[in-house]
């Protein structure tokens, strides 16, 4: 299915530019759907650099009755605003949870946290509900965090991870390199791994200094101890530059596409039978 954002929803792509009216009527539209069942995950496969299935990010859908296939990009933000995300955030860590405990490969799952689901207090009694009932082992969920909501509070923040990381879930920290992470900062959070943003990826070909940026990058990951996954990776120059760079896992529409929940056993099945062939 592709997706699109026809009619009015199309406005909230520039949010600056957003009708108080028409994000009500969005909002309106979202409650009703998440009691409608109208959203969907799909899955994003993340290999390492022997091409060994290693995780799955879980990327929100919502399934328009009319404007089919919305993207996360067009209505997460308005959920986030209006606190829908925290009923949505949780759905989408269940669903995923569930979904990953059937998998043929014990591989990982990544979930998306939005800053108000992390600020939340109540998420590490979320996240232990969640584990306990999907029977999915901790060290295979992965939490994406993006860097903003570590800049604001910074010992909040430590606090809440080392509260998520007790639990045993892994820590990612998302799009690294778009805010103004501050490098000394990586060794004041527990994270177990970052993801390299996919727009410094797609300028290594052409831009030496975005080759250089990604590499530094990857070194400190290594002596730091922290993995490091690549977005985004769509050729397979990109491919080569960051394995040679020793980049651990890479993630993009080179070696797969999101692809819809029900899909993905198909996937595994198939991954499984080229492995022993
Ligand atoms: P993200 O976390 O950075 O997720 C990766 C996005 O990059 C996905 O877009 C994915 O489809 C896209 N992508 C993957 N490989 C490639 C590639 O090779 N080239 C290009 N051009 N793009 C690639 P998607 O699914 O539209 O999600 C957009 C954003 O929406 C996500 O960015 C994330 O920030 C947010 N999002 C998605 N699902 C959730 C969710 O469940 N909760 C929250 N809070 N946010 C979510
Ligand atoms: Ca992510
Ligand atoms: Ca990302
Ligand atoms: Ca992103």
């Amino acid at each position: 299915a592709k997706e699109h954002g026809l009619g009015w929803y199309r406005m909230f792509e520039s949010s600056m530019e957003v009708d108080l009216r028409e994000r009500r009527a969005m909002e309106q539209d979202l409650r009703a759907a998440l009691l409608r069942n109208e959203f969907a995950l799909h899955f994003q496969p993340i290999f390492d650099t022997n091409l060994e299935l290693v995780a799955f990010e879980a990327l929100v859908r919502w399934m328009h009755p009319t404007l089919g296939l919305v993207s996360p990009a067009q209505f997460v933000p308005v959920a986030e605003a209006c606190g829908l995300i925290i009923p949505l955030g949780e759905w989408v860590m269940r669903t995923a949870c569930l979904a990953a405990s059937g998998w043929d490969v014990p591989c990982r799952v990544g979930v998306n946290l939005s800053p108000a689901q992390f600020l939340r207090s109540d998420l590490r009694s979320t996240v232990t509900t969640i584990l306990a009932e999907t029977g999915l082992p901790a060290n295979r969920l992965e939490l994406e965090i993006t860097e903003g909501v570590l800049m604001e509070n910074t010992e909040g923040a430590i606090r809440a991870l080392t509260e998520l990381r007790d639990i045993g879930v892994r820590l990612v920290l998302d799009d690294f390199g778009t805010g103004y992470s501050s490098l000394s900062y990586l060794q004041l959070f527990p994270f177990d791994k970052l993801k390299v943003d996919r727009s410094f990826v797609q300028r290594m070909e052409a831009d030496e200094g975005s080759r250089a940026i990604v590499s530094a990058i990857i070194a400190m990951c290594r002596s730091l101890n922290l993995q490091v996954t690549a977005e985004g990776v769509e050729t397979i120059e990109q491919f080569d530059l960051l394995c040679a760079r020793g980049c651990h896992e890479l993630q993009g529409f080179l070696l797969g596409h999101p692809i819809p929940q029900k899909n993905v056993e198909h996937f595994i099945r198939r991954y499984l039978l080229a492995q022993v062939g």
